[in-house]
């Protein structure tokens, strides 16, 4: 759970659904749900707020609520959590745009993994997960750089001296060029 939500959440007056009235007290409780269909069932718990209002005696959770069960899926799913992927870009300070950039993950899905709207599949919460290691982010700004000054030889060439590094170059570079004719052949 995010500290920052979590504080201004607490401090804000909550306003009643039903009638409007500020007249209502929190109560932190565990509620269990189920996910998933009939052969993938499971039964997850989360840690809620309920709110209830005094002038109405109206029971009800808000949008805090919704995150803790989304946390609680992805946990259940073993994959990061919204808060964790975003987390990811504020250690590099990178923005969603440029975090894009250098993954290749589509911005639009990016942002509704961030935002709990979405869950990633499980490769791409591989990559993710790897991209919390420094060195790995650090070989795929290499890699982009490399792609960027159109030096297309990958690492098996680099053991490749004179002549036969033109020619891997060359055939490398021709490949590039017409990847769509090798294909069909
Ligand atoms: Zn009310």
């Amino acid at each position: 759970m995010n500290p920052l939500t979590h504080d201004s959440s607490k401090t804000l007056p909550v306003e009643c659904f039903s009638c409007g009235s500020t007249n209502v007290s929190s109560t932190t409780e565990v509620e269990h749900f189920q996910y998933g269909d009939k052969e993938d069932v499971a039964m997850l718990s989360a840690s809620v707020r309920v709110h209830h209002c005094a002038s109405c005696d109206f029971s009800f959770t808000t949008e805090d609520a919704a995150e803790s069960r989304h946390e609680s899926v992805c946990r259940h799913l073993g994959v990061l959590t919204p808060k964790e992927v975003r987390e990811i870009r504020d250690v590099y300070q990178l923005s969603q745009e440029e975090f894009s950039k250098l993954s290749k993950i589509g911005k639009a899905s990016l942002a509704r993994w961030e935002g709990g709207l979405l869950i990633q599949n499980q490769a791409n919460d591989n990559l993710l997960y790897l991209l919390t290691f420094d060195d790995n982010v650090a070989r795929l700004k290499e890699r982009a750089y490399l792609r960027n000054t159109k030096i297309t030889f990958s690492p098996k060439y680099r053991s490749l001296k004179g002549d036969d590094l033109a020619r891997s170059q060359r055939e490398a570079e021709w490949f590039n060029l017409y990847p769509a004719a090798e294909c069909v052949g």
